[in-house]
């Protein structure tokens, strides 16, 4: 058979990562998940992976792999990357979406690999085991990257409380481009002190692309009309029942919807 008519046979079965002995466990504090051991063990799992859409523009058809992951992390691009000996550029897509991995890696549920495609027929491809050991092992000595995080979206905070504060601050120092919106009062005047830039809950709104609520609201306070198409909405202040910080609206309309309970 030539060449180019080779079918590629990858395997159904997923390497498996390592974890300490029972009889190690029992006499230290040491991590039981090892992970992958060496580079060997992840090239030989990402050469499973099927590059599903990889024709396509990922943000109009992604594969399953970043369209389920909460920060859309391209994991078909890691995986490329790192069969081309390119542990750099797929360090990059990482911290470029997450910049404490090493820390996300090991709590992450891992929808990338609930659906991913290999998981059809098969195990799925390992793929927080695979970004676990690239940031472990070739990833910043601390758990930080100074990424660019003005990446042209602008974010409303709406509310002004500890939470609201604090999330605010830290996007701030982070070179986010951020609005605050509020009703003129003490809340109000706490984000002006701390030099935020604070307009009304409608201007903040309208203007953003991606809009963080953290009031303690039990009527909508941000309005259908206002939203624009593609924004993207964490609502977190309605935590508990008869909060509603969103009107109704607003659901009936989004693409996409994910509901955490606790
Ligand atoms: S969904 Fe699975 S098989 Fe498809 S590109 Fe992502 S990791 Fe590879």
């Amino acid at each position: 058979m030539s060449e180019v008519n080779k079918k590629v046979i990858r395997s159904k079965i997923a390497i498996e990562p390592h974890y300490l002995q029972v009889d190690a466990r029992i006499k230290n504090f040491e991590e039981v998940n090892l992970g992958y051991l060496n580079l060997e063990e992840v090239i030989k799992e990402c050469e499973r992976c099927f590059q599903c859409f990889k024709k396509s523009d990922p943000k109009i058809k992604p594969p399953p792999c970043m369209k389920y992951c909460p920060t859309h992390c391209n994991s078909r691009e890691i995986i490329k990357s790192i069969l081309e000996d390119n542990i750099e550029e797929a360090l990059q897509i990482i911290y470029e979406h997450y910049p404490f991995p090493r820390c996300v890696e090991r709590v992450c549920p891992g929808y990338c690999q609930q659906y991913c495609t290999a998981g059809k027929k098969g195990d799925p491809i390992q793929i927080p085991m695979i970004k676990r050991f690239l940031v472990d092992n070739y990833g910043l000595s601390q758990d930080f990257y100074e990424c660019k995080m003005n990446t042209g979206k602008k974010v409303a905070v709406i509310g002004y409380g500890s939470q609201g504060q604090a999330q605010a601050l830290n996007m701030r120092d982070s070179g986010v481009d951020l609005v605050i919106g509020l009703r003129q009062g003490k809340s109000w005047d706490r984000a002006k002190t701390d030099g935020m830039k604070v307009k009304t809950v409608k201007d903040a709104v309208t203007e953003a692309d991606i809009i963080v609520t953290v009031t303690p609201s039990r009527k909508p306070i941000i309005m259908d009309d206002w939203i624009s198409n593609g924004a993207h909405i964490n609502a977190i202040g309605a935590d508990a029942p008869g909060k509603q910080e969103l009107d109704p609206n607003i659901l009936k309309r989004a693409n996409e919807e994910l509901v955490e309970k606790n």
